[in-house]
């Protein structure tokens, strides 16, 4: 049985008094996440007061929403892996849409990513998913497996060691309009069964993650599928008591 995790993207949002009520709203509620994996993704900036409040509740750790393609040095602007590990980070988010689309990343830049995540020793969370064309176009199976083949290319066939998959069809995501249980069980089956063709031990371990417009209602029916192990939450993760119910939802998935 897979432990369920659910991660908060808080995006480029809020400001230091907004992140410290946040997370003592979350922090607050812990003890009663049994079961579950809990992570926050705040902003780079805010990483270290997330990381200084968490200190010391159990079931809630940091995350970083992404991390640079490159190593230290000469690179303005940027965050490495090793700063986001060094600052507390468990897990990275890798390849979100809105890092794909509005900022022009690559799938092999995604792979790059994903290898730093994992040579900083953090978990890295693939964001994967199809846009409305491509839905309309019947190609969601197409689009998934290549942006998971480019990250088998770079870092091999262990690659889903540890790491951590989130599917987010672009067009839910923030939308009000989430995939349906059915919708997104098939698409997180094909994941698996990619993965499994590399790596069958990987595959049976691997936590496929659902995103885009997931709730406090929706979040039990999706979290009950079978290859769905929780969620990456936008929007809801900013509304304490929203983000609450949702890995309460997951509680009730691993009892
Ligand atoms: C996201 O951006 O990863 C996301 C899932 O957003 P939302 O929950 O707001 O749809």
């Amino acid at each position: 049985m897979r432990r369920p995790l659910v991660m908060g993207n808080w995006k480029m949002n809020g400001r230091r008094h907004v992140a410290q009520s946040l997370l003592s709203a979350v922090a607050a509620e812990a003890t009663t996440f049994s079961g579950v994996d809990v992570v926050v993704c705040p902003p780079h900036c805010y990483l270290g007061l997330a990381a200084e409040q968490l200190g010391d509740c159990a079931g809630i750790v940091c995350g970083a929403q992404d991390v640079s393609a490159y190593g230290d040095g000469a690179y303005t602007g940027e965050v490495s892996a090793d700063m986001a590990r060094d600052m507390g980070c468990e897990f990275a988010i890798i390849g979100h849409s809105e890092r794909r689309t509005l900022f022009g990343e690559t799938d092999g830049v995604v792979a790059q990513k994903f290898a730093r995540a994992l040579a900083a020793d953090m978990t890295p969370v693939l964001c994967v998913g199809e846009t409305a064309e491509e839905r309309d176009a019947e190609r969601t199976r197409e689009v998934v497996l290549r942006q998971i083949g480019a990250v088998f290319a770079v870092c091999g066939a262990n690659a889903f060691d540890r790491a951590v998959v989130a599917y987010e069809p672009v067009w839910a995501i923030g939308s009000g309009r989430a995939a349906s249980p059915d919708e997104a069980q098939a698409v997180h089956r094909d994941i698996r069964d990619a993965v499994a063709q590399q790596n069958p031990e990987a595959a049976a371990s691997l936590r496929i993650l659902y995103g885009g417009s997931v709730k406090a209602q929706n979040a039990r029916e999706l979290f009950a599928r079978a290859d769905i192990d929780g969620g990456l939450i936008g929007g809801a993760s900013l509304v304490a008591g929203d983000f609450v119910g949702i890995c309460r939802a997951a509680c009730s998935a691993s009892a």
